[in-house]
């Protein structure tokens, strides 16, 4: 493992503008801190309205130049930066265990899985096609093509700072836009590592920004008022990003949303029972709960749902709890302490409205954020934590008699964005993943999350996809040329 003051002394913590870092112009900076231990890790330049001026301005600079820059180099150089993060795994790993708190074996996970956006999409950065047909009625050739949006502003989340970046980066740049990225205030600094990573892969300067600030309102809003900025992209809240597509109706600008979710996992009575538990762990406590795929009600059919409890709770409550960087801790700290905070008062409500408590229910005294992996069951159907994203390790299990009642309520929410279920009958399987409304299925998976698929949800999760094929249309305009006949 690299020494933890050397990591923290080789990451940028200016702000990364025209290919290299600088202070804000205010010279403010705020604290990034461990939320293993609650001390300031490192202090960060301070984004504001004259930095995103700056940014747009580096990006306008070469826009024109990286949309008309060959394919292939733009490829090399994203296969560049895939190989450099990969060879600096356990740096990014540890960066990430130590701004974000989760263990580092999740890290290394995320590590693997945030490079492999910059290799999928190096793939595709050579496969942008466009296609020529004959006019039905032969009156001329409908030429089309796919040019890039141009200026793109990304937004990211604290949870997966890492590949949150690299799931926009690696289509942006495949696709001819330059980006700049503001990342989350709790996790800045995975994002300031990757920059200077791009450079290192020879990206020019201009291409990639990024702008760490508090005032994410008031930066993102100077972004988004600005003509030269042409898309925004952004994973976080649904609450956050309906604010931001109401903003974004002011410059017409294309959207992506990655929003919140409430996904249901539901474990019918043909399930292999030890899968689901495998699958409900991973599903539930993979990221310590911190995932928008998260499962945040866990379904299970009467006649398994005493067995499946009890084997999930015995499970969970086997969870070592610590600092992600030692040996052994399995689950991490909440982010902050106003989440925990929140998440508390979520057990606690749900508690008070009757539910039992099979295991933990409290915050883990001492430093840090710590919160006790916990199970619920027998929940009052109207309880917030039903209804709301939990964001932490915490498992709801609500029993259901038959196959319709429990579509209905995995069903019953304002959100689409993933959903799994256990199974083993192939009628069930065919009509319970047609049935569910979401834009992610797993089947008999608790893990579906791939660079290669397409990632996005339904209803108000979200808009768009990324990843997968369809990851770089979100970056691309289609243009069509009407031509004489020939
Ligand atoms: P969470 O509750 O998980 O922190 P948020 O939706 O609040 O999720 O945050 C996701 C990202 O959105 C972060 O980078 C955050 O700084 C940013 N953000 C929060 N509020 C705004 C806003 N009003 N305008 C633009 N970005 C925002």
């Amino acid at each position: 493992m690299p020494s933890f003051d050397t990591l923290i002394d080789s990451v940028p913590t200016g702000l990364w503008i025209d290919g290299q870092s600088r202070p804000a112009a205010s010279g403010r900076e705020f604290d990034v801190l461990n939320p293993a231990t609650g001390e300031v890790l490192a202090q960060v330049a301070d984004a504001g309205a004259t930095d995103a001026d700056a940014a747009l301005t580096s990006a306008a600079a070469v826009a024109d130049e990286w949309a008309a820059t060959a394919p292939r180099i733009r490829a090399e150089i994203l296969r560049r930066a895939f190989e450099l993060v990969t060879q600096r795994k356990d740096d990014f790993a540890l960066l990430m265990t130590l701004e974000m708190g989760k263990p580092l074996a999740d890290s290394l996970g995320e590590v693997a899985y945030g490079a492999e956006f910059l290799r999928w999409f190096s793939e595709e950065a050579v496969r942008i096609n466009g296609r020529v047909t004959t006019a039905p009625a032969g009156t001329g050739e409908i030429v089309v093509t796919k040019e890039p949006v141009g200026i793109c502003l990304a937004i990211t989340p604290w949870n997966f700072p890492l590949a949150m970046g690299t799931r926009k980066i690696g289509p942006a740049l495949a696709a001819g836009c330059p980006m700049i990225v503001k990342p989350a205030e709790d996790t800045p600094l995975t994002m300031q590592l990757l920059a200077a990573v791009f450079a290192e892969a020879g990206l020019p300067a201009g291409v990639l920004s990024v702008l760490p600030t508090m005032d994410a309102a008031g930066t993102v809003a100077a972004l988004m008022a600005d003509p030269r900025l042409r898309k925004i992209s952004f994973t976080g809240s649904t609450r956050v990003g309906s604010t931001l597509i109401a903003q974004s109706a002011d410059q017409v600008l294309r959207t992506s949303m990655e929003l919140g979710g409430n996904a249901p996992l539901l474990v019918f009575d043909d399930a292999d029972l030890d899968a689901a538990v495998d699958g409900a762990l991973a599903a539930k406590m993979r990221n310590g709960g911190e995932a928008c795929t998260a499962a945040n009600r866990i379904l299970v059919q009467r006649p398994v749902a005493d067995e499946f409890t009890e084997r999930l709770t015995a499970a969970i409550a086997d969870y070592t709890v610590g600092p992600g960087w030692e040996d052994g801790s399995r689950l991490g700290p909440i982010i902050n302490a106003r989440q925990r905070d929140r998440l508390a008062a979520l057990v606690d409500d749900a508690v008070a409205g009757g539910a039992r408590l099979r295991t933990g229910g409290a915050a883990v005294a001492g430093p840090g954020f710590f919160y006790a992996p916990t199970v619920l069951d027998d929940i009052a159907p109207d309880s917030t934590i039903l209804r709301e994203e939990v964001f932490g390790p915490v498992a709801t299990v609500v029993a259901f008699d038959d196959e319709e009642q429990g579509i209905a309520l995995a069903n019953a929410t304002e959100y689409g964005l993933a959903a799994y279920f256990y199974a083993t009958r192939l009628d069930r399987i065919q009509r319970v993943s047609r049935a569910l409304q979401a834009g992610m299925v797993g089947v008999n998976r608790g893990v579906i999350s791939d660079p290669a698929a397409p990632f996005g949800g339904i209803k108000q999760s979200g808009l768009g996809s990324e990843g997968g094929y369809e990851g770089i249309a979100e970056y691309l305009n289609t243009k069509y040329i009407a031509l004489p006949p020939t």
